[in-house]
């Protein structure tokens, strides 16, 4: 079976960069300016060797092109990475310096907040170059923590998947969602005001307490949340928990849920048909993230991302059936939806 179609990465456009003095140094990546400038955010993050930065970037950047072109938007892909400085460093500068060299590109990236970074260092970021987002939103403008965007959208992306496996909606459907961070708990909610019955997990049990309180969650292990009978198993924590272990214990038909890069190899995708669940794909069903951040750099109302974000539901249920009659993995269908809205001819039309 077809477990990937996702081309040798093409020669990827990188600039790297280096300002000794203010503790910067990364990469940013340029995978795709097909549909608007390369948007990605930009992460910090410990890399020993400057290569593994540079292979991050790349990878990250190729997911942004595909995310970016399935949720629609007049965005490309591109992604930061920096090495985080060892000790203590001036933050500011950093990201000031960093601020300097999205300037140089006058615009063919824009930056945004990613792991191990947040709204003060876009605030340095942006004394330097407008083509940042991911700072305090402004009142009737999009903005803002982009979470609350994310876990609607896997909402509405988990109603359209359980609807075309199970025929019904949501209430009294069991999830199990591991990891109950920001998007995590946001979906839980959601969930629980729709009439599901929840079942959550987290390294941190206070905010599966937490949780549970709210909503009435049973509790579960990390370890063997998988293993609850539950209709819905929502991956909200880190990515790679799809693996074949997790896979082969699930007793549901639906896996739906906001962690990226959720399929711990390719081959998970064939596992997942093999068994028989519907696998919403990652970078579908949590673009509502990505579609807030696009918006408050377009300079778009609340409204018009809510539109966007709702749009998830419709287009979730479009690759599902795809997937189903081509005999396809859902993630590889999804890929070739994404890359043919990258083609030229997509774009201008
Ligand atoms: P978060 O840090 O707020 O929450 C992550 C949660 O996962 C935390 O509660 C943490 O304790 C828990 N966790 C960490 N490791 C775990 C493990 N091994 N097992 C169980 N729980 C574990 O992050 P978030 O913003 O809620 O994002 C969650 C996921 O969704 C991430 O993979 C992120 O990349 C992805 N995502 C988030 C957004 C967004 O808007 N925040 C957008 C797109 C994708």
């Amino acid at each position: 079976m077809v477990s990937q179609t996702r081309r040798m990465m093409p020669p990827m456009e990188y600039v790297r960069l280096s300002d000794e003095a203010a503790g910067l140094d990364g990469v940013i990546a340029i995978h795709s300016t097909a549909r608007g400038p390369a948007a990605g955010g930009c992460r910090l993050w410990t890399y020993a060797d400057p290569a593994d930065a540079m292979c991050d970037a790349f990878r990250l950047a190729e997911g942004m092109s595909y995310k970016n072109a399935m949720a629609r938007l007049p965005l490309g892909g591109g992604k930061a990475v920096l090495r985080r400085p060892e000790g203590n460093f001036d933050r500011r500068a950093l990201f000031e310096a960093f601020g300097r060299a999205v300037e140089k590109l006058d615009g063919r990236y824009v930056t945004a907040e990613d792991v191990g970074t947040g709204v003060s260092d876009m605030e340095c970021v942006a004394r330097h170059t407008r083509h940042v987002a991911g700072r305090t939103a402004l009142p009737g403008l999009a903005g803002g923590d982009p979470s609350p965007w994310t876990a609607l959208g896997v909402f509405e992306a988990m109603k359209a998947a359980v609807e075309f496996r199970y025929g019904s909606g949501l209430a009294g459907v069991t999830v199990a969602v591991l990891g109950v961070g920001n998007v995590g708990a946001g979906l839980a909610r959601l969930l629980h005001d729709a009439g599901a019955k929840l079942v959550v997990a987290d390294i941190d049990p206070l905010r599966c307490a937490r949780l549970s309180e709210e909503t009435g969650a049973k509790i579960a292990t990390i370890d063997t949340i998988a293993a609850f009978e539950a209709e819905v198993f929502a991956p909200c924590a880190l990515g790679g928990a799809l693996d074949e272990a997790t896979v082969s214990l699930l007793k549901g038909k639906v896996v739906c849920g906001a962690a990226n890069n959720q399929l711990a190899s390719p081959d998970m995708a064939n596992l997942l048909v093999e068994r028989g669940i519907s696998y919403a794909p990652d970078y579908v069903v949590n673009a509502g993230g990505i579609i807030n951040v696009a918006a408050e750099y377009l300079g778009e109302s609340e409204s018009e991302v809510r539109g966007r974000v709702m749009d998830i539901g419709p287009r979730t249920l479009e690759i599902l059936e795809a997937a189903s009659r081509d005999g396809l993995p859902p993630s590889v269908m999804a890929d070739r939806m994404a890359e043919a809205l990258m083609r030229p001819e997509q774009v201008l039309a």
